[in-house]
């Protein structure tokens, strides 16, 4: 379905990224895969990818809170892949704190990795789509685009930030062929989700069990760990040609958490 079509993907060593990788690539799409990690874990993700589904993959470095290297970062993949077709905006952090011990760095890295590097890209890769006439842009937001918890303030403002962009964005390239959408997801079993839990457990004074009963599965009424196999089939079909007209939307994967 999305052979000859070549997407760039941020955050994409671990976790909803990688696998939104391996589905795009599963497609036929050549990939781009950004993100920090073990060199040799990624270069064993990248070869993977290429081996697996017979694709073109290669891998940026380049940092989410840096500007000048995110434009690089999509020069680069014009140039070796030919085009931006798809990019997806996935790279993101947590921090878990009440927000008068908030830590100033933890605010301006969550802003600037969860939110500004997506207008960073888009400002980039943009214009290549609306002279090709076609283009996919997918934001990963998440539950928490639509509604607060406690402790994550940076996390709910720039997710609630990255809301607006996708919106303006599409309106803005709504006659262009190109869609944005953002997808919501609920808890996903990521390294993310992994990592915030000690915070959390001294945040409330809870075990793990408490955390993860309690405060992460409380409010999904599945109550079951959204999958990022899940996640990737939607980003899926948003790049198929049968949801060209779906832009501007911020769809929730999230076990019917937001409908309550
Ligand atoms: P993850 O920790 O597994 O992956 C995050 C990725 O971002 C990694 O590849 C990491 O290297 C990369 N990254 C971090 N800082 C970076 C930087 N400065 N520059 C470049 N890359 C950087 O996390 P995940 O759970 O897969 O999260 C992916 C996205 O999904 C995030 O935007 C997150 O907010 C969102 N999300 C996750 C969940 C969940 O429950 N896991 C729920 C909703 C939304």
């Amino acid at each position: 379905m999305l052979k000859n079509r070549n997407a760039v993907i941020t955050g994409s060593t671990s976790g909803i990224g990688l696998a939104y990788a391996r589905a795009l690539a599963a497609e036929g799409a050549n990939v781009m895969i950004n993100g920090f990690g073990d060199k040799d874990k990624i270069e064993a993700e990248r070869s993977g990818i290429e081996k697996d589904f017979g694709v073109r993959c290669i891998y940026s470095p380049a940092d989410m809170t840096k500007g000048d290297e995110i434009a690089a970062m999509i020069a680069t993949a014009e140039k070796e892949l030919g085009s931006v077709d798809i990019l997806i905006n996935n790279a993101g952090i947590q921090h878990v704190s009440p927000i008068d011990e908030f830590p100033v760095d933890k605010w301006n890295a969550i802003i600037a990795i969860n939110l500004s590097s997506a207008f960073h890209t888009i400002r980039a890769a943009l214009p290549g789509m609306k002279a090709r006439g076609w283009g996919r842009i997918i934001n990963t937001a998440s539950a928490h685009a639509l509604v607060a918890s406690p402790f994550k303030s940076a996390y709910v403002s720039a997710k609630h930030g990255i809301a607006g962009l996708t919106k303006t964005v599409a309106l803005e390239a709504a006659e262009k062929g190109v869609t944005v959408n953002a997808i919501c997801p609920g808890y996903v079993w990521t390294p993310l989700v992994e990592a915030q839990i000690p915070d959390t457990m001294k945040a409330r004074n809870m075990t793990e069990d408490e955390v993860k009963r309690e405060v992460l599965l409380k409010a999904q009424p599945t109550k079951e760990f959204v999958t990022v196999e899940e996640v990737a089939a939607v980003a899926v079909f948003l790049c198929s040609d049968a949801a060209k007209s779906i832009t501007g939307t911020l769809l929730p994967v999230d076990g019917g958490w937001t409908a309550q």
